[in-house]
């Protein structure tokens, strides 16, 4: 099932939004979107009734009982006030009821908030906002018309000073729980002069409604498909080619995908925007062999968005959640995009990984930078090192870097991209990270600096053993996680190693994800 969503003026900057026909009509956002989302609910008193006036309904509240009560006796449905604490690491607001945790999706910290009980857990409570008795004045009206359905923002109801203090809480509390600190050397969050237009690149789910081609994100937890135009967090070069791409597709009645009659063509399209050169890799991903009137929609393509330089199509015919398949087919133009972080230079083909906020990157690999403190004698060792990124970074000031990286692909990728940057001094090797570090330090390597970017599930224990024994003097640890990247970090502190800082950057405004540069020295 699909659904469209019209965007209304928000009062948002032009360029950002870009309304799917300019021609037609554009609907009120639905009431859906607009109240009953809890991230919505902008008013003191939300639409949600809650049957009487709140002074004599508050009287019948668990949390107006004789303190002596339980929280065991809570139930579904129960209705209670709750005083939120801090934001979660999904962006809810977390408070206590007679001391359970109580998550409160779309509270801020420090409201009130009358609230419903939707799950009881032993150890802590769901529970939805009915009214926001105390609302903080932090709480603002979410630019985006599909905030709170799409799913993929956690924070727009909240200024974005409000977000930065929230990350460095998350930080903080999961220090606090996963790693029993109290007391972390914790730097202040690196942000964005402008939080909005950072991402470059879209991928979106194709989808029919009617007449129409949408294209967009699945509701969370759902397949519905949510047409997104003018996604506010995306690079509006992007956005634009997104709804132009529609148009060119529904003028050209291109098949599109249906998850359910598994029939159609078109399953994604893909946009990637070289910050550095402005121009357009542009991926059609198919469930076919072959991409239905290829020619003309080339045709019509470079004739109506000359930023787009690469027309490649992806086959991806299984059931994997994988965006793309493994064959690619270039359609028209460059093989690959061009792009660039400072000095390093990179070509990106279509499948390749690059980071989605190369400003906020460049901030990153500063702060990596700095822990590595190099002096151009060290050898580094880059784990997780995916293209080469942050190993091609700091070759320049080191001796040797070498690499190590899962997927073959991402290892070609850092050879070529160390070529084409004059790196001669980094090499990359395929494999696991908890072996080939182990092996190495096994056979009497002994690296100066580890650096270590794990995905979202950290380091693999045989890693951090394999560190503890060959005793790094520095640990660089760049983490998209910071629940993993504490519980990575205890075991590290027993090891000998101590936190000299943390350093959190905002990569993803808007979210609930916070990525930390760490850096922990030998304590001997
Ligand atoms: N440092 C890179 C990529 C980080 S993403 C950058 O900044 O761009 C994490 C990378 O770790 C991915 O490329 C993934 O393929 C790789 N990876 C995942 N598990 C791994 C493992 N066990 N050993 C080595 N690499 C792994």
């Amino acid at each position: 099932m699909a659904e469209k969503i019209n965007h209304k003026a928000t009062g948002k900057p032009a360029g950002r939004r870009a309304d799917k026909h300019p021609g037609k009509p554009a609907g009120a956002p639905s009431a859906r979107t607009q109240a009953a989302h809890p991230k919505r609910q902008q008013q003191g008193k939300t639409q949600a009734s809650v049957g009487s006036t709140s002074s004599s309904h508050r009287r019948q509240y668990p949390a107006n009982k004789p303190a002596a009560a339980s929280a065991e006796n809570v139930k579904v449905g129960d209705r209670i006030i709750v005083t939120i604490k801090r934001i979660g690491i999904n962006g809810e607001g977390v408070g206590y009821y007679r001391r359970k945790a109580v998550f409160i999706d779309g509270a801020l910290t420090d409201e009130v908030i009358k609230a419903k009980v939707t799950r009881v857990e032993s150890g802590y409570l769901n529970a939805e906002i009915l009214e926001i008795e105390k609302r903080s004045p932090e709480r603002q009206e979410p630019p985006c018309p599909v905030y709170g359905i799409c799913g993929g923002c956690q924070l727009q109801h909240m200024t974005y000073g409000a977000q930065l203090q929230a990350k460095e809480e998350i930080v903080r509390e999961s220090f606090r729980r996963y790693a029993r600190l109290e007391e972390l050397p914790l730097r202040p969050i690196i942000g964005m002069d402008n939080p909005w237009g950072y991402r470059n690149k879209a991928q979106m789910q194709a989808g029919r409604e009617g007449e129409d081609i949408i294209a967009g994100l699945y509701a969370a937890g759902s397949h519905r498909l949510i047409d997104i135009s003018g996604c506010p967090i995306q690079h509006p070069v992007v956005n634009r080619v997104i709804e132009q791409v529609k148009e060119v597709m529904e003028e050209l009645d291109i098949p599109v995908y249906n998850e359910r009659t598994r029939e159609g063509a078109v399953r994604t399209i893909v946009a990637r925007v070289g910050q550095t050169s402005g121009k357009v890799q542009l991926t059609f991903i198919t469930s076919t062999d072959r991409l239905p009137d290829s020619r003309r929609m080339v045709e019509k393509i470079r004739e109506r968005l000359p930023m787009v330089t690469t027309i490649a199509h992806n086959i991806h015919k299984g059931k994997s959640p994988l965006v793309f398949g493994n064959k690619t087919v270039l359609l028209w133009g460059a093989d690959q995009l061009e792009e660039s972080l400072g000095d390093v230079k990179f070509a990106l083909s279509p499948r390749a990984f690059f980071q989605l906020n190369p400003e906020q990157t460049v901030k990153l690999y500063n702060a990596v930078q700095e822990a590595a403190g190099l002096t151009g004698a060290e050898l580094v060792v880059d784990a997780y090192c995916g293209t080469g990124t942050i190993g091609l970074w700091l070759a320049p000031l080191a001796y040797e870097v070498r690499g190590i990286e899962l997927i073959p692909e991402a290892v070609l990728d850092a050879r070529d991209n160390a070529k084409s940057s004059g790196v001669d001094n980094a090499s990359f090797y395929e494999g696991r990270a908890e072996q080939l570090l182990p092996d190495w330090v096994s056979n009497g390597i002994r690296p100066d600096i580890v650096v270590v970017d794990p995905p979202r599930t950290g380091c693999e224990r045989p890693l951090l053993d394999a560190i503890v024994r060959a005793k790094p003097k520095r640990l660089v640890y760049v983490s998209c996680n910071p629940a993993t990247l504490a519980k990575d970090c205890q075991v590290l502190l027993s090891g000998g190693y101590k936190i000299e800082w943390v350093q959190p950057v905002d990569m993803f405004p808007q979210t609930s994800h916070v990525e930390c540069c760490s850096l922990l020295v030998r304590n001997d």
